[in-house]
């Protein structure tokens, strides 16, 4: 119990720390859980998040819960400063990071995007690719005006003109610049 008692004290000690201060993922203040895999402080909330991601991130209470050494060890190596340098690697200039007060599914769909599709690390850059290309083209269905039914269409997302375009038949080929 004596060596629990330290560990938490240590890592009580490392999460006011620059960097570890605010939730890795939503900069909440005095966060006091962490992924003990992935080595960030986060909040209570966040970090019911990271407990949907089992196969990425595993979450202790740094209060409450027991940490072995090798794990408080891994927690100074890494830290939210350090983590960031990996998985905020290459978040493009516009990706909106959510904060604290936004709603959950921009947090739960921000903290996936970082560590279970890893998108910002550099590793894969077909997902910038996406984001950064100025003409979006894929499919959507779309009800129909006159049987209501759904209908097959192709949209185009531009970035440069800022609009959403689809097109009423299914072959563009003819419709495009
Ligand atoms: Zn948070």
């Amino acid at each position: 119990m004596a060596s629990q008692g330290r560990n938490n004290r240590i890592l009580l000690d490392l999460v006011q720390q620059a960097g570890n201060d605010l939730c890795a993922d939503c900069a909440a203040p005095e966060p006091d859980w962490a992924s003990y895999t992935l080595g960030v402080f986060v909040c209570l909330n966040c970090s019911g998040m990271h407990r949907n991601l089992p196969s990425v991130s595993r979450v202790k209470s740094i209060r409450l819960d027991y940490w072995e050494d090798s794990l408080v060890q891994f927690m100074q190596q890494m830290g939210n400063t350090a983590a960031k340098a990996v998985f905020e690697k290459c978040v493009p200039s516009f990706y909106y990071r959510p904060r604290h007060h936004d709603c959950i599914v921009l947090k739960d769909q921000w903290i996936r995007a970082k560590y279970e599709r890893r998108e910002f690390t550099g590793e894969r850059n077909d997902f910038l690719q996406t984001y950064n290309q100025d003409l979006f083209e894929s499919t959507l269905w779309k009800k129909g005006k006159d049987n209501k039914q759904y209908l097959k269409r192709t949209f185009q997302l531009s970035q440069r003109d800022f609009t959403l375009r689809y097109f009423t038949k299914e072959d563009v080929s003819s419709l495009k610049r």
